[in-house]
This record gives structure tokens, sequence and C-alpha cells, in this order.
């Protein structure tokens, strides 16, 4: 069974996930104690081949009784169906919360006052800083909020370009679904405010880092950097677009889906503070470039709304699951492989063509499906990292 044959069907994937060539026995069991326990249930080889011989024994001292055949044959028959092969048994397609459930680090049900979890999916490459920081800081501010919570860490591996909004789509498919609701959040930027409230979003998706709070992006339809949106949000505008390779318009294009999907976006109101105190930007943008290259036809696709691209198509291979923690913060880290499509999009890897494809060659386009926000550089972005 691989990985790539069940990625279609985002149940599929986080069934099957599990029995991948990806992931160890070893690794699986640490961190499937209920899928390995539901094992348990299968009889062991060594009990069956006891009966066996026992029942051959028997038929060869009396080779014309029909009633030990009748045995036999109701014996066979009742463990075809009651004991499918241990590779079906796991996936049992309507119960989605017999699996996927590595969150064994104990924040499942931390706080039974709050009647939800969140899985705080951070998108990351090459940020272990960063990451040593917020870790704690995004942990010890939930918990006093008494928030139940898991921090997942969708890290890629590979050698393409950074992909954010491919592994939002992987950390939504691989966390564990008792976190009913999911933070897109940034790993370089930290709550310093109390009362940004990470609740669950009943209501539609909320935007914690609005306009008026981030430290560096103010437009009105801005939604990057930290966003709660629960499940079935999520999958109702069938997540995030895997057309996005490098820096930019990934959430501007995630926007466009929420306003199709008649989403309200709600934001914090009534807050002291503003958008040089309310969040802390660790951000060096000398340190931490933003990938600002284009080439093949990158900037004419990816300023259009995406209609062929989603949760639903997102390919990608789990490498490894490591559970850490960090300053007492349990985190589970997600080594991803993301696989490009290079036909749909040749710009996830520019190292060969860098450049755009002129003005005068590109396809003509429905103006409302352009996504790209109307900036005004003075008021809708500060320089401060
Ligand atoms: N990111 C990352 N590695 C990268 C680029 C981005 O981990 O090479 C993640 C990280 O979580 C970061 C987020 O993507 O906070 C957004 O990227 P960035 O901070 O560069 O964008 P900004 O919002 O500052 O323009
Ligand atoms: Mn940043």
């Amino acid at each position: 069974m691989t990985l790539i044959e069940y990625r279609q069907d985002e149940s599929h994937v986080r069934k099957c996930v599990r029995h991948g060539s990806s992931i160890s026995k070893a690794q699986s069991s640490k961190l499937l104690p209920s899928l390995s326990n539901s094992s348990k249930n299968i009889p062991q080889p060594s009990i069956l081949s006891k009966m066996t011989s026992a029942l051959s024994a028997m038929l060869r001292a009396r080779k014309s009784a029909p009633l030990l055949w009748g045995i036999v044959i109701c014996l066979v028959f009742f463990f075809t169906i009651n004991f499918p092969s241990p590779t079906t048994a796991p996936c049992d397609c309507n119960n989605e919360n017999s699996y996927n459930d590595h969150t064994t680090s104990g924040s499942s049900g931390l706080f039974p006052s709050d009647k939800h979890k969140m899985a705080l999916l951070i998108p990351f490459r090459d940020r272990f800083e960063e990451l040593m920081e917020f870790a704690p800081h995004i942990h010890a501010f939930l918990n006093s909020q008494k928030k139940n919570h898991h921090i997942y860490v969708i890290n890629q591996v590979d050698n393409l370009r950074f992909n954010r909004a491919s592994l939002l789509n992987v950390g939504f498919l691989e966390s564990a679904v008792d976190c009913d609701y999911i933070a897109m959040h940034d790993v370089d930027l930290l709550p310093m405010n109390q009362a940004l409230i990470y609740d669950f979003p009943h209501d539609g998706p909320f935007h914690v880092a609005a306009p008026h709070l981030h430290p560096r992006y103010h437009y009105p339809t801005f939604i990057g950097g930290v966003l709660l949106v629960k499940r079935e949000d999520f999958r109702l505008v069938d997540g995030l677009s895997n057309k996005y390779w490098g820096w930019g318009l990934e959430d501007d294009e995630f926007f466009a889906r929420l306003k199709e999907a008649n989403l309200q976006v709600h934001r914090p109101g009534n807050l002291t503070t503003g958008n040089k105190d309310t969040f802390k930007h660790i951000h060096d943008r000398r340190v931490r470039r933003r990938d600002m290259i284009k080439c093949y036809n990158q900037q004419e696709v990816t300023r259009r709304r995406d209609r062929e691209t989603g949760l639903s198509t997102t390919q990608y291979h789990v490498q490894s699951i490591k559970e850490m923690s960090i300053q007492g913060a349990p985190v589970t880290v997600l080594n991803v492989i993301l696989e490009c499509d290079r036909n749909l999009t040749p710009w996830c890897d520019c190292t060969e063509n860098v450049g755009n494809v002129p003005r005068s060659q590109r396809k003509s386009e429905k103006s409302e499906d352009v996504i790209v926000p109307k900036l005004n550089r003075k008021t809708h972005i500060t320089q401060d990292g």
C-alpha cells in the first residue's frame, strides 16, 4: 500500500498513512496506541495453527465424520468474517476517531471546561530559533487561557520551494481528528496580549492577527499570520490552493475561497493594544529572506483564483514523525515531502528558469478571478521585519 494511492480521499490518507511505507512499525506502535491495541483483537497465528492441527488430528482419526468437516467449514467462515487481515482492520472508513490519534502527549482534554481542541499548525522550514521561542510561549499562553491544544510543526523537507499553503493542508490531514478546529499559525508571530482569544470559531473563521493588530500587514482583506478555522469550514472550501510555491498570495487566494463560500471572517475587537504591541514578530528580513522569485507563468497563474487544487489534491509523503518537548511544550514534528505536479506548477523549482512570461503572451483572465489585493504601500505595509 503506498500513500499516493490513497491521497485523493482525505479519510483514506489519514487512515492509510499510518500503514504506509513512510512510518516504521516501531514508530507507528509508539505513536498510535489505539491502532496497535486494536491488533490485539486479531487472533495470533500460533493459536490458529494449534486449533488447525488439533482439528486435522481429529479428522485423521475419523476420516468420514461429516460433523467434523462441518465444524471446520464453520470455523473458517467465522474467522474470515470477524477477523479481516491486519492491513485493513484499522482502516474503519466510518469512524474518524478510531485512527490518526497521535496526540499522546497529554494535551488532549487537559481542560475539561473547554469542549473543543485546537490543532495549532505551523508551516515550517529552517526557523529553528523562532520555534524555540514560539513553542514554549504559545503553549503557556494557551494554557493560561485553558485552551485544549496540540502543536504540529509541518516541516517541509523536500528540495522544492517553500509552500506554506500545502503544508497547512498536510497539517489538517495529519492532525488528530479530536482537534475540531485548526489554527494556521506563523512560527514568528507571538501573541503578547492575553485578550487575544483562540476560541473555537463557532461563527466562521476568526482572524486573530487582524490587519489592525498585525505588525506588518494592514490591508482590509488580509487573513494571514494567525487564522482559526473549524474543520468543517476548512473542508468546505477544500483547504488552500497548492499552487503557491515561494512567498505570497496563498492567504489572499484563501480569502477568495472563504468569500465565495459565504464564510464571514471575524476579528478581535476592543483591544487596548495595536499593531506595535499585540504581536511580537521575530523576523529579520535580511536573515530570513522572503522568496519572491517568479518563474515560468507563476505570476499570471497565482494572481487568479484557483479552482483546480486544494486539500483534496495535496500530494505528499510523511517521511517521519517526531514527538518532542520544547521547554515543556509538547510538539509533534511532521517531516513532510511535498510533491509537485510540474505540468501544473513548474515554478515549484525556479533553478532552471527565472523570470516571467512576457505580458503579451499571457492568457486573458476574468477580472473577478483576480485575488491580488490592491495595496497602498504606505498605509497597508509596515517595514517591521
Ligand atoms: N516559513 C518558514 N520557512 C520559510 C518561509 C516561511 O518556516 O522559509 C513559515 C514560518 O512559519 C513563517 C511563515 O511561513 O512565519 C510566513 O512566512 P514569512 O514570515 O516569511 O512571511 P511574512 O508574513 O513575514 O511576510
Ligand atoms: Mn514573518
